[in-house]
């Protein structure tokens, strides 16, 4: 008998391989079952207040402001006083260690950050652990070096800070995106009143914690939580100078047309239908992690989702049944277990929207294929979804589902690619899978996108700017780009 047959013989045998539940301990995080507003560097009591829940099984988590006009007024004037008293002209090197202190607590803090993001907001805890909190962290760590060389960023043109920034995010990436719009406000000079999605308040409302510990003067961020009605008090307030908003379509053209004519300044970052473009040339099993990883990140809840997948014909047969065998591996579950890929449905109100359209699509003739999964039976969940034989027509190619639903379409050349690629209202991201380097280049000139991925998909860095073309927005986030909206020039 041979070394390795006598081990095999030794080696217990698993009845099944199923994975046994890893759970996170969620005692890390010590939630208050009541938050105010975080105004100059108090807590504030909110005039109104609503309940924010767990997703996953929809226990109540905590009771969070739902600031009134009034208190946005209050942020408002709390922000320009600390642009006046201060912070505005602190050398770019004080500001600086704040960002680099506040990058460091993030990193501490970063078990606790990433339970409660999982716990709010329903992704597995390995993404917000690997992804959510290090890339929050990488942000600041990223802006607090510019702070101190902003006119070696821009030579000749005398950049300042622009004043109070009014920043407004969604919910499927709470930290991060807070993480997105403080670090180059803060770098640039300016102070901020943010506020946070209506469903994934409490990350923004610890991160309150975060700041006092790094010893951030009081005023210079604010954060005011609350629904689309806070936004839109933000929004119309007359002290606020520029707007940086992430989020819908729909939602973002209502302030663009609110703002037209008011001088402030204003980045949208909205809605997107990525195409991601595997040619038969490409490397077919990395492609597929590709495409799973471009689909089923975060439930799909992500701007720049490769959710139009257009497949190379004469490879279609095999990709779809490699990508529907990759299927059956991916565990749907419990956002506090460290296994599970996805997690929980943000809310009630968007998996009816996932629902809806997916129905559409069974409706207009596609042909649906979800693997065999057991859901949880309390709160909102939905099973990783393949639709094939999609027509361009469909409303499931044309609409931003925003979840974990994928349609394969076919093309025969890369010109077939490009035109289908670039059918859409949006242009926020696409993916490439090809061996050919050429046509990489020749792709990423032809596609109407802010960015484009080769062999590769949903890769984010702080150096690297984002942002889209067409409907999916203007201004850029990330890189020496992102420090531009908060910056002004004296020309
Ligand atoms: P949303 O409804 O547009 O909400 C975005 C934010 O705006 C939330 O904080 C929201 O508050 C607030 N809001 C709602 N109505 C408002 C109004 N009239 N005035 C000012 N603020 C208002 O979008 P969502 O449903 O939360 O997020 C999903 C969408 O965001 C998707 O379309 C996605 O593509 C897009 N998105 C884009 C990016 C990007 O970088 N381009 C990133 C992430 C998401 P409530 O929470 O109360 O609704
Ligand atoms: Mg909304």
């Amino acid at each position: 008998m041979t070394e390795i047959q006598r081990k095999q013989d030794r080696a217990p045998v698993p009845k099944d391989w199923t994975y046994a539940p890893a759970p996170e301990s969620r005692d890390v995080v010590k939630l208050q079952d009541r938050y105010g507003l975080f105004i100059g560097g108090e807590w504030v009591e909110p005039g109104e207040s609503y309940e924010t829940i767990s997703p996953a099984n929809e226990e109540t988590l905590a009771t969070v402001g739902q600031a009134t006009a009034e208190d946005v007024d209050r942020a408002v004037q709390a922000a320009r006083a600390a642009f006046s008293n201060g912070w505005s002209s602190l050398p770019g090197s004080e500001r600086a260690k704040y960002l680099f202190r506040i990058a460091r607590i993030l990193q501490e803090r970063s078990r606790e950050l990433a339970v409660l993001e999982s716990l709010n907001g329903g992704k597995p805890i390995k993404e917000s652990r690997d992804v959510d909190v290090p890339l929050a962290a990488a942000h600041f760590f990223y802006y607090a070096g510019w702070a101190d060389k902003l006119e070696y960023a821009f030579p000749n043109r005398k950049p300042g800070p622009v004043g109070v920034a009014g920043q407004i995010i969604p919910w499927n990436f709470p930290l991060l995106m807070l993480a997105w719009k403080l670090a180059p406000a803060l770098a640039c000079g300016n102070t901020v009143v943010l506020k946070p999605a209506e469903t994934t308040p409490l990350t923004a409302l610890l991160f309150c914690d975060v700041l006092r510990q790094a010893e951030l003067p009081p005023g210079v961020v604010n954060i005011v939580t609350g629904d689309g009605r806070t936004g839109a008090a933000l929004v119309e307030h007359p002290g606020v100078d520029k707007i940086a908003f992430t989020g819908s379509t729909d939602v973002g053209k209502a302030i663009q047309r609110r703002l037209a004519g008011t001088g402030k300044k204003l980045t949208l970052e909205l809605g997107g239908k990525a195409a991601n473009i595997v040619f038969d040339d490409c490397a077919l099993d990395q492609a597929v992690e590709g495409i799973v990883n471009g689909i089923y990140f975060n439930q799909g809840h992500v701007c720049c989702a490769g959710s139009r997948l257009f497949v190379q014909e004469s490879i279609a047969e095999p990709l779809v049944e490699k990508l529907k065998k990759r299927l059956e591996t991916l565990r749907v579950g419990d956002p506090l277990d460290k296994n599970p890929d996805v997690g929980a449905i943000n809310s009630k109100l968007q998996l009816d929207r996932i629902k809806e359209l997916v129905a559409a699509g069974e409706e207009e003739g596609a042909e649906i294929y979800q693997p065999p999964c057991r859901l949880p039976e309390k709160g909102y969940w939905f099973a990783p979804t393949v639709f094939t034989n999609v027509a361009q027509s469909y409303r499931i190619a044309q609409e931003e589902i925003f979840g974990p639903v994928l349609s394969v379409l076919t093309f025969r050349t890369p010109e077939e690619a490009v035109e289908k690629a670039n059918n859409t209202p949006y242009g926020l991201s696409a993916g490439v899978w090809t061996e050919k380097g050429s046509r990489i280049l020749w792709m990423a000139k032809q596609l109407r996108a802010g960015v484009v991925w080769a062999n590769t998909f949903n890769r984010f860095d702080p150096t690297s700017p984002f942002g889209g073309y067409k409907e999916s927005g203007f201004g850029r986030e990330g890189g020496l780009h992102g420090l531009e909206p908060y910056l002004r020039f004296e020309e």
